[in-house]
């Protein structure tokens, strides 16, 4: 019988990994806390039509990288492809909007078809923080440097760069449609299959393309900064203005569109170099729209979100982890496993250190050979003799230290 493997594209994440994950959740979740973010959690399906409705109809994730099956009550259902759109309806549903400002954040996996690459799968972990209720541009800043703070902790500020533009609003994108649409009407021919579907239905789109023979035309092409009326031009010089008082490096660049219809005025991304083609490692946004057309009350909003594998690749080579201090019990015979376990849970409990006990028995030497694996600085050593007088014996396993005697009641001493 063959196998059961993974699906294409959906990872586990093993235990010589874990450890960089668990470090980087917990080191984002503390920084966006620092910030007064506070966590949210929402399902990973939803109805279907929440996304549609969203993402928009002609994104390429509503295109065609959707999860959607029908459940067993014959509802169409998605598995969440980002987490704005839950964000909102969970915002909604609860009332979290109403005359409230609310900065949140989650952290999980989200789910999308695309062909699975380095940095590119179909399950992969975002970290987004959102704040709803500001119109910014001091609250774009905010999460701009939430974003470097996470950088700098990581040490990896060196490795990418923040890229600004803006979408201006509504009415804007609507002029500066017109006159994409006309020019690249007007280079019909060089445009591919992808871009001339694109036309029709979202021409900004093509500005977004990653095709190298489309760059010199979309290089010429009219720029949205051109077309920005009297406040988003004042929002994003704004954003401009505070971003070079605090010395925040960024560079304007014209053809940041974004993928998803619900982005207006403010967009950015981090990108690196490091992964090739897949460059992006956070992206965000101003989605002032959103939660009207969800059927709130009209909130500004903006957030972002980052993939957590390509954060991952890039620390990877930058992290040195901290060693854990772990103890090792050594248990010689059936008679000291109570006696064992019970100064296990001691030690757990007063020194904060973690102890792994020796389970299934074994000789001296073998059970020492695990405490080496485990990567452990000490074994404990508990036999008869040592139980009959009350002490166990420190081993030192990474230092040149000569073994002790200690009475049990003393060992929380030693940690
Ligand atoms: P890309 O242009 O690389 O497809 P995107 O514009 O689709 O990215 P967003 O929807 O803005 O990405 O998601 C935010 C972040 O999530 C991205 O910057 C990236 O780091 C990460 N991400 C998106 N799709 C994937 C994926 N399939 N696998 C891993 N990470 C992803
Ligand atoms: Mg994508």
């Amino acid at each position: 019988m063959k196998n059961i493997q993974a699906i294409r594209g959906m990872n586990d994440i093993l235990p010589d990994t874990s450890r960089y994950w668990e470090m980087v959740e917990g080191l984002l979740c503390h920084v966006a806390i620092q910030y007064g973010y506070q966590e949210i959690r929402f399902p990973l399906l939803e109805f279907t039509e929440l996304f549609t409705r969203s993402i928009g109809e002609t994104t390429d994730i509503v295109e065609k990288e959707m999860y959607t099956f029908l459940d067993r009550n014959g509802d169409s259902l998605t598995l969440r492809p980002e987490g704005t759109a839950s964000c909102i309806r969970a915002g909604i549903e609860h009332g979290l909007f109403y005359n409230q400002i609310q900065r949140l954040f989650y952290c999980g996996p989200m789910f999308r078809h695309e062909r699975p690459q380095k940095g590119r799968y179909r399950q992969f972990y975002q970290f987004g923080v959102e704040a709803y209720g500001l119109f910014g541009p001091d609250i774009d800043v905010e999460i701009m440097l939430l974003a470097m703070r996470f950088w700098q902790e990581l040490k990896i500020d060196h490795k990418v760069e923040l890229q600004i533009n803006t979408l201006g609003n509504l009415e804007t994108r609507v002029k500066y449609r017109e006159q994409l649409v006309q020019y690249f009407n007007n280079n019909y021919d060089v445009l591919d299959e992808d871009s001339k579907r694109r036309l029709l239905t979202n021409p900004l789109r093509i500005v977004d393309s990653k095709n190298p023979d489309l760059q010199e035309l979309i290089k010429n092409a009219p720029k949205i900064l051109d077309y920005l009326d009297y406040e988003a031009q004042a929002h994003f010089d704004g954003l401009c203005r505070i971003l070079d008082e605090i010395k925040l490096p960024y560079v304007i660049n014209p053809r940041l569109v974004r993928g998803l219809d619900y982005y207006c005025r403010t967009v950015f991304e981090w990108v690196t170099t490091e992964i090739r083609a897949q460059n992006a490692v956070c992206a965000g946004g101003h989605y002032d729209g959103l939660v009207a057309q969800m059927g709130g009350k009209s909130t500004p909003a903006i957030g972002f979100a980052m993939g957590l594998e390509r954060l991952i690749l890039l620390v990877a080579d930058n992290l040195t982890m901290p060693n854990l201090q772990v103890i090792y019990l050594v248990l010689l015979g059936d008679d000291v496993i109570a006696e064992g376990m019970l100064l296990a849970e001691k030690i757990r409990a007063n020194n904060k250190v973690n102890v792994i006990v020796n389970c299934g028995g074994g000789s001296m030497s073998s059970q020492l050979k695990r405490a080496d694996k485990s990567g452990a600085a000490i074994a404990l050593i508990l036999g008869d003799a040592e139980l009959a007088k009350r002490e166990v014996l420190i081993k030192y396993l990474r230092e040149d230290k000569p073994q002790q005697s200690v009475k049990i009641e003393n060992i929380f001493n030693y940690f």
